[in-house]
C-alpha cells in the first residue's frame, strides 16, 4: 500500500517498523462540545485507514486520545482552558464536561461505525507520565522552566518546521503574538502551565501547581503507549499540521533522538460555501443533527466519496445523493442474497477476483475511496444486468457476497435489511399520525419528510398508515 507522508510530501510504500503490526496514534477531539460533519470526516477517513490495513492482514495497535485539559481558546499560548469556559458556561466541573461529550463522541462513533480506538488516554489520567516526560526534556535541555512554567526551547531543535514546510524566521516576523517576557524565544511553546487560581483543574508538579500543556499530551501519550519508540503512523487534521503537530514531533524527537512517526496522514476539511465548517464561524452541522435526517450509512458513503486528503464540499443535495447510492448498494445486497438463496443455474461468468484487484489497486493508491466505490458501482451494474439476462447463477451470488463482504469490512457501511422497521421509526409514524389525527398538516408532513429520509415511506390507510422501507 502507498500512503501520502506529509513529511515527505510524497506517496511512499507503507512499511511496518515490526512486521505484521502497526502503531497508530490519532489526534483526537477536545471535548468540549458536541463533534461535527467535520470530525466525522477526519475519524471516518482513520477508520477506512485502519480497516484497510486490518484488510491486508495488519494488527493495528489504534490509540486516539481525548483532550480534557490545557487546550486554550482559539489555540493560542494564552487565554481560557476550552473545556473550563465550556464548564463555567454550563456550570458543572470540567471533567464531568469532558465526561459527557466523550460519551457524545462515542455515540457518534457507534452510529457511523468508527471502530473504537484500543486505548483513548486522557491528560488528566496521565499527569504523572506527562511531568516525567517534561523532566526528561529539562533534563536534556529542550526546555525550561521560568515562574512555575515550562517552555519549550524551538531552537534547540532546528529541524523544527519541518512537517509543515514553516521557517523559524518567517515565523517569527509573522508572528502577531504579544511578547511573553517569561518566553527565551517567541516561538517556544508552553509545555507545563503555572496554574492561575482560578483554574481548577491544576496538579503538583516539580515546578509548583500547574497544568499540561495541549502539544505535550500527545507526545508523552503516543511514548507511553506505542514502545517509547518511533511509531508507525500519526494521523490528524490539516489544521493541527501546525503548530500542534509540528510541537508534538519537536518534543518528540528531543526526546527519542530519530522519528517520532513514520508516516504523517493529514485529512481535508469539510467547507460550506467555500469556508471551512467550524466552530469558530458557527456553520457548522452537528453529527447528531445530520443523523436526525440522514441514514448514518449515506454520511459514512458522502464522506468516503471524497478522497480524505480533498475537500469536501457540505449540501443538502450531496448528502441526498448519497443516500441514493447506498440505498443502490443496500438494494444490491439484498437482491443478491436473494439470487444467492434461489435455485438459478447458468454458467459461471462473473469474474469476482477482476473486481478485488480493481478494489485494492484504488485502496493501495493512498486509500483511493472514490475509486474504490467507482468499482462497486462498476461490480452492480454488471451483476444486474446479468440477472436480468438470467445468466447469474446462485453460485455467482455467493462469490459476490463473499467479495462484497471482504470490501464492506473496509468501508463499514451498516445495511438494513428488510425484515425489522426500527422503534425509532415506529415512533415517528405514531408521531405523525397523531399529527394529522390532530389536523397539524404542516407538522404531519415535516415528520412525512423526515421517515422518507430515513429511508421509508408511509402510507396513509382507511385506517392509519402502513410504513415500508423505501
Ligand atoms: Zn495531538
Amino acid at each position: 500500500m502507498n500512503l501520502y507522508n506529509t513529511l515527505s510530501k510524497t506517496k511512499e510504500e507503507f512499511k511496518p517498523i515490526n512486521p505484521g503490526k502497526v502503531g497508530m496514534y490519532v489526534c483526537g477531539p477536545t471535548v468540549y462540545d458536541h463533534c461535527h460533519l467535520g470530525h466525522a470526516r477526519g475519524y471516518v477517513s482513520m477508520d477506512i485507514l485502519r480497516r484497510y490495513l486490518e484488510y491486508l492482514g495488519f494488527e493495528v495497535r489504534h490509540i486516539m486520545n481525548y483532550t480534557d485539559v490545557g487546550h486554550l481558546v482559539n489555540d493560542e499560548e494564552e487565554g481560557e482552558d476550552k473545556i473550563e469556559k465550556r464548564a463555567k458556561a454550563e456550570k458543572i466541573n470540567p471533567i464531568a464536561i469532558a465526561d459527557k461529550y466523550i460519551t457524545s463522541v462515542e455515540e457518534d462513533f457507534t452510529a457511523l461505525n468508527i471502530k473504537p480506538a484500543h486505548f483513548n488516554p486522557r491528560p488528566t489520567k496521565y499527569i504523572a507520565q506527562i511531568i516525567s516526560f517534561v523532566e526528561m526534556l529539562i533534563k536534556k535541555g529542550y526546555a525550561y522552566e521560568t515562574n512555575g512554567s515550562v517552555y519549550f526551547s524551538v531552537e534547540k531543535f532546528p529541524e523544527y518546521g519541518k512537517l509543515s514546510g514553516r521557517n523559524t524566521e518567517d515565523l517569527i516576523s509573522g508572528s502577531r503574538v504579544e511578547i511573553n517576557p517569561e518566553k527565551r524565544n517567541p516561538l517556544d511553546f508552553a509545555v507545563w502551565i503555572n496554574a492561575p487560581k482560578e483554574h481548577i483543574l491544576k496538579w503538583e508538579s516539580p515546578w509548583g501547581i500547574g497544568y499540561p500543556g495541549w502539544h505535550i499530551e500527545c507526545s508523552a501519550m503516543s511514548y507511553d503507549l506505542l514502545g517509547q519508540a518511533t511509531f508507525d503512523i500519526h494521523g490528524g487534521g490539516n489544521e493541527n499540521m501546525f503548530p500542534h503537530n509540528e510541537n508534538e514531533i519537536a518534543q518528540s524527537e528531543a526526546i527519542l533522538d530519530k522519528l517520532m512517526a513514520n508516516y504523517w496522514t493529514h485529512w481535508n476539511m469539510v467547507n460550506v460555501e467555500g469556508k471551512k465548517m467550524g466552530k469558530s464561524l458557527g456553520n457548522f452541522t452537528t453529527i447528531k443533527d445530520a443523523l436526525e435526517k440522514y441514514n448514518p450509512g449515506a454520511i459514512r458513503l458522502w464522506i468516503i466519496s471524497s478522497h480524505y486528503r480533498s475537500i469536501i464540499d457540505y449540501s443538502e443535495k450531496s448528502l441526498e445523493q448519497a443516500y441514493k447510492n447506498f440505498q443502490k448498494i443496500n438494494d444490491f445486497v439484498l437482491n443478491l442474497e436473494a439470487v444467492a438463496a434461489g435455485n438459478v443455474s447458468a454458467a459461471e461468468n462473473f469474474n469476482a477476483d477482476s473486481f478485488r484487484e480493481k478494489f485494492e489497486a484504488a485502496m493501495d493508491d493512498d486509500l483511493n475511496t472514490p475509486l474504490a466505490l467507482s468499482v462497486v458501482y462498476e461490480m452492480i451494474t454488471d451483476v444486474n444486468k446479468k440477472i436480468a439476462e438470467n445468466s447469474f447463477s446462485s453460485e455467482d451470488a455467493k462469490k459476490t457476497l463473499a467479495l462484497w463482504k471482504k470490501m464492506n469490512s473496509v468501508f463499514g457501511f451498516v445495511l438494513s435489511g428488510q425484515a425489522e422497521i426500527p422503534e425509532e421509526i415506529k415512533k415517528l409514524v405514531q408521531e405523525r399520525e397523531s399529527a394529522r389525527r390532530g389536523k397539524d398538516f404542516k407538522k404531519s408532513d415535516d415528520l412525512r419528510a423526515l421517515i422518507e429520509k430515513k429511508g421509508y415511506i408511509v402510507e396513509d390507510t382507511k385506517d392509519g398508515s402502513s410504513i415500508k422501507q423505501k
